[in-house]
């Protein structure tokens, strides 16, 4: 399932590709992915030009002329390919075999042509995507966005935001999960924000937070967090299986040869003096992997 680096990978390849570029024609293939295409999809799309492209956890959110904005999540296996003049991207290829991204694949369930002949294909085996188009202005009502949690980076999420969103009983693991608490981590992201942080998964999230100002553990939490988006953002995203960004494969795949907990279940833990072993857990029914030792 593509994370939010990935998002953001593909997030700024369609931006260095689309923007400005009118859309002068849309093909829906399907009447729905995860939900039906909004009414008159299509046709509102028609003839607007790509302002910019945004993110908001893990939805895009491509600006559209006449205050629209087009809304995209890629679910467990949604993938753009832009094919056409300068923005040629080699089709891709799921586990499977099939070939997808060409416009003319079995899985390619939206084409949109562009004003300089190009096109984007956006494919999707599994159909877990989510396409809708709104109001710009009416984003705050959205009723994806309208209870989405801070972004993970430091202009939107201090200690402070975090320790007051803590006061719940619940699993650390499980509170930095909930996207109402902070937006856009996944599984492998939280496993090794909480093993560079020193965190157990399975510490009720309000044994961090401090009666009087903001604790030195939330400090540091917020500092992994912080980290390692960057660091994975920076990277291009982990690429899990059959995820590719919209320019190739080329800038992506960096990130899960660091990866210091995740998958390494009955390794030796990789912190300098720590002789830990990591464990693999089950906590909400996804795989948690920590090291018991030095993770309190
Ligand atoms: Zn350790």
């Amino acid at each position: 399932m593509p994370e939010l680096p990935e998002v953001e990978t593909v997030r700024k390849g369609l931006e260095n590709h689309l923007k400005d570029r009118v859309i002068v024609d849309v093909e829906l293939r399907r009447k729905d992915l995860r939900f039906p295409f909004p009414n008159g999809f299509d046709e509102i799309m028609k003839g607007k030009k790509i302002l910019k492209i945004e993110r908001r956890a893990k939805y895009l959110l491509i600006r559209l002329s006449g205050g629209k904005t087009w809304l995209c999540h890629l679910g467990m296996s949604g993938r753009w390919t832009l094919i056409g003049d300068g923005k040629e991207a080699v089709p891709g290829r799921f586990n499977y075999g099939g070939e997808i991204g060409s416009g003319q694949g079995p899985h390619d369930w939206v084409v949109i042509h562009l004003d300089d002949g190009g096109k984007g294909v956006y494919s999707d085996h599994r159909r877990f995507g989510i396409m809708d188009i709104f109001d710009t202005k009416k984003q705050n009502e959205h009723k994806l966005l309208k209870s989405i949690g801070p972004e993970p980076m430091p202009d939107s999420l201090t200690p402070e935001i975090l320790s007051d969103k803590l006061k719940r009983k619940i699993p650390i693991k499980n509170a930095l999960l909930d996207q109402k608490i902070i937006a856009g981590l996944g599984n492998i992201y939280v496993c090794e924000i909480l093993n560079r942080a020193g965190i157990s998964p399975k510490r009720k999230a309000e044994t961090l937070v401090k009666k009087n100002g903001v604790g030195e553990r939330i400090k540091k939490l917020v500092f992994e967090i912080h980290s390692v988006m960057i660091e994975a953002i920076d990277a291009g995203g982990s690429t899990l299986q059959d995820f590719r960004g919209v320019e190739g494969d080329d800038a992506l795949g960096y990130f899960p040869n660091s990866f210091v907990v995740y998958g390494r279940e009955g390794e030796d833990c990789l912190k300098e003096s720590c002789n830990g072993i990591i464990k693999r857990i089950i906590q909400s029914n996804r795989s948690t992997f920590y090291c018991p030792k030095c993770q309190k």
